[in-house]
């Protein structure tokens, strides 16, 4: 199953294929490489992840 989501940074969608990833997996935005977070799979939530420099 193929979700798409909007990035949240550059409202680019993204497709997450849940047969593949899930809660913990992190995803990374083609466009603006913004990293994010799966964090619910029903409903489908992300969330940015912080890089700590
Ligand atoms: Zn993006």
């Amino acid at each position: 199953m193929k979700k798409i989501i909007k990035c949240p940074d550059c409202h680019h969608p993204i497709e997450i294929d849940l047969n593949t990833l899930g809660v913990g997996d992190i995803i990374e935005c083609q466009y603006c490489g913004t990293e994010l977070e799966i964090t619910s799979v029903d409903p489908l939530k992300t969330k940015i992840v912080e890089e700590e420099k």
